[in-house]
């Protein structure tokens, strides 16, 4: 079986200083590619920054015999995210992939949720998701080529009663990936969301009892829920191999899947009067049945679906 190679080519990585960032630079840095390594050095609630983590998984990269160059600037800084695509020009003239996985957690109970933790929740998250990936786009876009992953959660995509604000901005990050995939697309730059699970320090974070019931879980899986085992998800969808764009995939436990959201095929109901909240409970079992669904793709795709039933419905 052929190797998938990253020869030649340049990836970045942020947050790569720990973790799960370190498993995937490491690995990339096996297969050949040049490795951007960014990371502020922060702790797991974001507090501090050091160059110290970042040269260690530089130090490790090069005792592998790999090329690499750090970066120690902060995602959720707009400048700061373009120094990390400029750091990746600079010492080796392109941007082929980009894993945005730099990250922080903090939870805590919905009624006691802090101001300051939305802030720097959406900060990290989805802002500097977006920063990195949009200076990364301008670099792809002429190129003609690119491939983006970005780092949703399970705690976005399906909640958790502890992790609002985190949910919040990991939530966010699945609809900027969406929009980055389509209008990336005809221009061969392809995106997509991982939600990964990993016994990180992150785990140092969250409230006790929560992290009891995650650590008694994690027991179970043996090692399958050591961060390599997300590395070859995030890999793949980094590699020039991967066709797949506007999706999102689950790796939990050494299970790898894809995560989508449909749409039930619902009731019709009138379109020359609007219907009555009386007549939504009467067909809400119908609204709820997950027997039949789509999957709109876009907008577009949603109203088009609609126009496609809707004319399939009038009188030939
Ligand atoms: P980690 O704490 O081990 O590593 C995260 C790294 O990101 C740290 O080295 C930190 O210094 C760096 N970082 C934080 N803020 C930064 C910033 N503003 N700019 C640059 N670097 C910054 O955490 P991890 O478990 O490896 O998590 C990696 C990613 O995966 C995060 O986005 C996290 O939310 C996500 N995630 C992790 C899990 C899990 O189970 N560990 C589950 C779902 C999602």
């Amino acid at each position: 079986m052929n190797k998938i190679s990253f020869d030649g080519q340049t990836v970045i990585v942020t947050g790569a200083g720990n973790g799960l960032g370190r498993a995937y630079a490491l690995e990339l840095a096996k297969r050949g590619a040049n490795v951007v390594v960014n990371d502020l050095g922060t702790s797991v609630a974001g507090v501090g920054q050091s160059s110290a983590a970042a040269d260690k998984v530089v130090t490790e990269i090069k005792a592998l015999g790999g090329k690499v160059a750090a970066n120690y600037a902060s995602v959720a800084d707009p400048s700061g995210a373009d120094s990390i695509i400029r750091t990746a020009l600079d010492a080796f003239g392109r941007v082929d992939a980009v894993i945005n996985n730099a990250g922080i957690i903090r939870a805590s109970a919905f009624e006691n949720v802090p101001d300051e933790d939305l802030d720097i929740l959406l900060d990290v998250h989805l802002k500097g998701t977006l920063y990195v990936a949009r200076a990364a786009y301008r670099v792809m876009l002429k190129q003609g080529y690119g491939r983006i992953v970005n780092t949703s959660s399970a705690g976005g995509l399906f909640g958790d009663d502890t992790m609002a604000c985190y949910g919040a901005a990991k939530a966010g990050i699945l609809g900027l990936t969406n929009s980055i995939a389509l209008a990336g697309k005809p221009h061969g730059i392809l995106c997509n969301a991982v939600a990964p699970q990993a016994a990180t320090r992150m785990g140092d974070n969250i409230d006790p009892e929560t992290a009891q019931k995650f650590m008694a879980l994690q027991k179970l899986f043996v090692n399958s829920m050591s961060p390599e085992f997300n590395v070859p998800l995030v890999v793949y969808l980094a590699s020039r191999e991967c066709d797949s764009t506007h999706a999102a995939y689950s790796i939990c436990g050494g299970r790898i899947g894809r995560v989508f959201i449909g749409l039930t095929a619902g009731w019709e109901g009138p379109r020359d009067i609007a219907a009555t909240a009386e007549d939504v409970r009467e067909h809400f079992t119908r609204i709820e049945d997950r027997s039949r669904y789509s999957l709109p793709e876009s907008v577009t795709g949603e109203l088009m679906e609609r126009v496609g039933t809707i004319t399939s419905q009038l009188p030939a």
